[in-house]
């Protein structure tokens, strides 16, 4: 039995429940990341689209990541939380904020992505690994 991952935005109009675990979970300091978070980065955790429930009506705005491929950052329009991203290429995919989650101990993260694009004042766990960009393709 997986223990669902639930969590929401800060003033609970949005909120999820994933009965499934993650795919992969990783820090990302790319630039869009830095820009939504307000910080050094974002903390993600990235499941299938199948297991996910979303209630309550986000709003969200469009980005173009490196690879060309088009993201949407969704946050919920009373609040300003950012809570999750999809991918117009790949919709069986569903990324979750970490400090989203009920529960952010939940959280632990793999890797880090676009560790070039990071500040000195955002230091990471230097135990993870790390990728200039994005993994590369396997
Ligand atoms: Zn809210
Ligand atoms: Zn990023």
């Amino acid at each position: 039995m997986i223990t669902p991952y639930t969590g929401g935005c800060a003033c609970g109009a949005v909120r999820y429940e994933v009965t499934a675990e993650p795919i992969g979970m990783n820090d990302c300091q790319c630039r869009q990341c830095q820009q939504e978070s307000g910080t050094g980065h974002l903390s993600h955790l990235t499941f299938l689209r199948d297991g996910v429930t979303v209630s309550g009506k986000a709003a969200s705005f469009e980005m173009t990541g490196d690879s060309g491929n088009k993201k949407s950052r969704h946050f919920c329009p009373t609040c300003g939380a950012p809570v999750y991203m999809t991918f117009a290429a790949m919709p069986q995919m569903f990324t979750i904020r970490a400090a989203s989650l009920d529960d952010p101990a939940r959280f632990q993260p793999q890797a880090v992505t676009y560790a070039s694009r990071a500040y000195t004042w955002d230091q990471l766990d230097p135990g993870l690994t790390k990728f200039a960009t994005m993994p590369p393709q396997k």
